[in-house]
């Protein structure tokens, strides 16, 4: 793949621009026309055409063409948030009398959704392991209209092998939606794989810089044209053009952060690994992790993302131990420049929590920061354990 021209040059028009070399912020609502037959000619296709910013915005569209064809999708569509564009992907695909079959331990807001709100329309779901592709496809039915994967998962880390699952699911007629959010197109290109539906949390890594909030479906024109015509110009969760820009920007610099978090992270997990106070560290190019096999044949590095599962019980331990770090802050997400954690023993109250998920699992983000430094925070934390 040539990283370079997709995300230096693709969708790029710098003649049309006044040589601007960045994209310019076309910050407007409307697009105006001088005749009824312009405006006639431009509202048959609403997708191809700048007519309105809830459908097309030129500078949104600059994103969309780089993030299709990182994914090697013909098309793309940007959303105000992941959740927005998983949970709309997730809608295009389905009718009443339908059925979903998903991966356990899918993102919070995917599995609300799936179990809280489609359910509501006659919409009936499975949730099965991932992990074990004969078992997991053997919840497909006669009435599965999709398949719903997220491979790594964010918290503990449970892959799928991609291929298996969409060679069966073409078979079948059935459309695989993954979130490809962990990896990025970078460490694993969803075409490759013969996925229909790839969907990030572009508030992750593709923005990187923990200011913007977005998402993205990339697939066929047909897909996105259906997805465009209903849920994106309907729900209208789209991305303005502002937060475009900031996404085009945080863009240019992904395959440099990725590759930094990717070599820290597995830098300080080796190190992690063999120390005293850690049970076990969870991350897929490790040895230890149970589909390290499938881990290297289907992506090419991690990132940043990463869990450590304390070597105690005890509940004040976890907690003395986040609370001891000082380069990690506390926090829901990860992707950005800055490093942090995500202790589970704050969840031991919450209702959304995973059964499966241990207290004393901490989910570590590293960042870009210098990882010998990072090191160490960690080492003086682990002797509150
Ligand atoms: C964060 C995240 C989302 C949701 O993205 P938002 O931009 O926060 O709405 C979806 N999937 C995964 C795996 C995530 O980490």
């Amino acid at each position: 793949m040539d990283l370079d021209q997709t995300i230096y040059y693709t969708g790029e028009n710098h003649d049309y621009w006044l040589g601007s070399i960045s994209p310019p912020i076309y910050q407007t609502s409307n697009f105006v026309f001088d005749s009824v037959e312009e405006f006639k000619e431009k509202i048959k296709d609403e997708k191809a055409n700048y007519l309105y910013t809830r459908g097309n915005n030129p500078t949104v569209e600059v994103l969309r063409r780089k993030l299709a064809e990182l994914e090697g999708m013909e098309d793309a569509l940007i959303f105000s948030s992941g959740a927005a564009a998983m949970n709309a992907a997730i809608a295009s695909q389905i009718s009443r009398g339908g059925h979903i079959l998903c991966v356990n331990q899918v993102y919070t807001w995917t599995k609300r959704f799936l179990t809280e709100w489609l359910p509501k329309f006659g919409i009936e779901v499975s949730f099965a392991n991932g992990a074990d592709t004969d078992l997991f496809l053997s919840h497909a039915k006669s009435n599965t209209q999709c398949i719903v994967l997220e491979s790594p998962n964010s918290l503990i880390f449970e892959l799928q092998d991609l291929e298996a699952i969409t060679s069966f699911a073409r078979k079948k007629g059935i459309i695989t939606i993954l979130d490809n959010s962990y990896a990025t197109p970078l460490y694993q290109k969803s075409s490759q794989y013969g996925i229909d539906i790839a969907v990030h949390s572009a508030t992750k890594y593709i923005n990187g810089h923990g200011d913007v909030l977005g998402g993205v479906i990339c697939s066929r024109e047909s897909i996105i044209r259906k997805i465009f015509q209903m849920e994106y110009m309907m729900y209208g969760a789209i991305c303005h053009p502002h937060e475009a820009s900031l996404m085009l920007r945080g863009l240019r610099t992904l395959p440099l952060r990725l590759d930094r978090s990717n070599q820290s992270a597995l830098y300080i997990a080796q190190i992690l690994e063999t120390h005293p106070k850690i049970q076990k560290v969870i991350h897929p190019l490790l040895s230890t992790h149970p589909q390290h096999d499938l881990a290297l044949r289907q992506m090419k590095g991690c990132g940043g993302l990463f869990s450590i599962v304390l070597n105690t019980e005890d509940p004040n331990k976890c907690i003395s131990f986040s609370n001891a770090l000082r380069r990690f802050k506390i926090a829901a997400s990860w992707g950005s420049y800055e490093s942090l954690q995500m202790p589970m023993v704050a969840f031991e109250d919450y209702s959304g929590k995973s059964p499966s998920v241990p207290s004393n699992l901490v989910r570590l983000y590293i960042g870009l920061e210098n990882p010998d430094l990072l090191l160490e925070d960690l080492l003086k934390g682990l002797e509150m354990v």
